[in-house]
């Protein structure tokens, strides 16, 4: 998500005669997009902001910005303490120009409000990742749950999607510019909803529409929110083949008690259900997930729910943390972080050793298929061999000096590791 704010933010930057460069020696403007989700997140920042403030001393003129969620939770700390001179919210980014051009030394410059209607809908995004295989497409901004545990709607304000027309345009775009492959991006992509007086586009629809760019262009989005993960959406992936079969979907814990203590909106049997319904419509369809250990009263009969709910799922990998209180939440205002830092990291590492060989099963499980793989390039190991993504989303490697990224080809899976399908060329 961050890195598609970014693009926004370069886009917008762009049509101000703003260009980027690869170095900050030569930079006028240093700025670091932030997250707050945990808190080492933010932590590692501040040292940023440190190396930022040594290229202002070195050079005169040189200013220094906060943007994103730290902006919006730490704006007078960053001002004080750290001498930053824009500090600007995810919804002000089309204030940056201005805010740069008043920007001065001791003439800080600040915008972090938040919006209910800015979704950057018209802004064509400057692609920075240099694969050129590969683009995301930010569908809606904010977050209407209110996750006990989670800042995002705190940083990020309330949800809002974005005009359809403009997604399906922005689509169109990058496959004319040679994209094989767009992601939809939204903190809870099922909960995608754009009215007008004539027309309302559900997250099920709008998925139909972007798989309609193309057959050759493959559609893949993220994040799936269990509670409002809907049929009609299984029966819109399980239609089109473009529609990768892959569904990020983050559990964060396997016991009902800690679900209802985090404002989850469903149940483990709600969970295992959906599940099952999804792996029915689409049997091949990968799943990943993420998960919190050491939430707030977490017992030992708790994190064995999630245990047991990772060996009965079988993910194919997940995103494991343990529990960061974040200030303000309605966790941190009402429940005591009590689980100690000793037992957090024990039961964090008693899920990662678990999924290390859930993850193994899983790949192993493809043994002997054949995937499409959209090539990506050359294998960061052997220049030799390719890789890209099955449809799943696993990662395939394959000896192959014919083939260019961009390319679609089939291929047999013949070994793997717990992270990587080692595959053959199909003849
Ligand atoms: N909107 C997505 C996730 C957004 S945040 C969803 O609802 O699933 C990405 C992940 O960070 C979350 O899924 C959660 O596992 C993790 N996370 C969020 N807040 C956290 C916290 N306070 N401590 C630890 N992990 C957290
Ligand atoms: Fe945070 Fe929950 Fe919203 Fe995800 S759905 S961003 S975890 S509040």
């Amino acid at each position: 998500m961050n890195v598609n704010d970014t693009e926004v933010i370069f886009s917008l930057l762009s049509k101000h005669g703003y260009e980027r460069t690869e170095s900050m020696d030569e930079a006028d403007v240093i700025m670091a997009n932030t997250c707050s989700v945990r808190d080492n997140a933010e932590q590692r920042i501040w040292g940023r902001i440190d190396q930022f403030n040594l290229q202002k001393r070195k050079r005169e003129g040189v200013l220094i910005g906060i943007l994103g969620c730290m902006a919006e939770r730490l704006k007078d700390q960053l001002l004080d303490t750290h001498k930053v001179d824009i500090v600007a919210g995810p919804d002000a980014y089309r204030s940056l120009p201005e805010l740069l051009a008043a920007a001065a030394p001791d003439h800080p410059q600040i915008n972090v409000m938040l919006s209910r209607e800015e979704t950057y809908a018209d802004v064509n995004p400057v692609r920075i990742d240099k694969n050129g295989v590969s683009a995301f497409i930010s569908i809606m901004r904010g977050c209407n749950n209110v996750c006990s545990y989670c800042v995002v709607p705190y940083t990020r304000g309330a949800e809002r999607s974005r005009d359809a027309h403009t997604i399906v345009r922005e689509a169109c775009d990058c496959f004319e510019k040679g994209y094989k492959e767009v992601t939809l991006l939204g903190q809870n992509v099922d909960s995608y909803h754009w009215k007008t007086e004539t027309e309302d586009v559900t997250f099920a629809q709008l998925l139909e529409m972007v798989a309609q760019v193309s057959p050759d262009l493959r559609v893949r989005f993220s994040t799936s929110n269990p509670q409002d993960f809907s049929d009609e959406s299984i029966a819109v992936m399980a239609k089109y083949e473009n529609i990768c079969n892959h569904i990020h979907f983050p559990v964060q814990s396997g016991s009902n008690r800690m679900l209802e203590k985090m404002r989850r909106r469903y149940t483990r049997e709600w969970y295992l259900e959906r599940v099952a319904k999804i792996r029915e419509a689409i049997p091949d369809c990968g799943l990943t997930t993420d998960v919190i250990a050491g939430f707030c009263s977490e017992t030992e009969e708790d994190h064995q729910d999630t245990l047991s709910l990772f060996d009965e799922v079988c993910f194919d990998t997940a995103f494991m943390f343990y529990y960061s209180e974040r200030p303000g939440t309605l966790a941190a205002r009402n429940y005591p972080d009590d689980v100690d830092i000793e037992t957090k990291t024990r039961r964090l590492n008693e899920i990662i050793a678990l999924q290390n060989r859930k993850s193994l099963e899983s790949y192993k499980k493809d043994i002997g298929k054949t995937f499409k793989v959209l090539v990506e390039g050359p294998s960061k190991k052997n220049p030799e061999e390719l890789c890209g993504r099955a449809s799943n989303n696993k990662m395939c490697v394959f000896p192959d000096t014919i083939h260019q990224k961009g390319d679609y080809v089939e291929v047999e899976v013949v070994d793997c590791t717990s992270a990587t399908l080692l595959c053959r060329l199909k003849a």
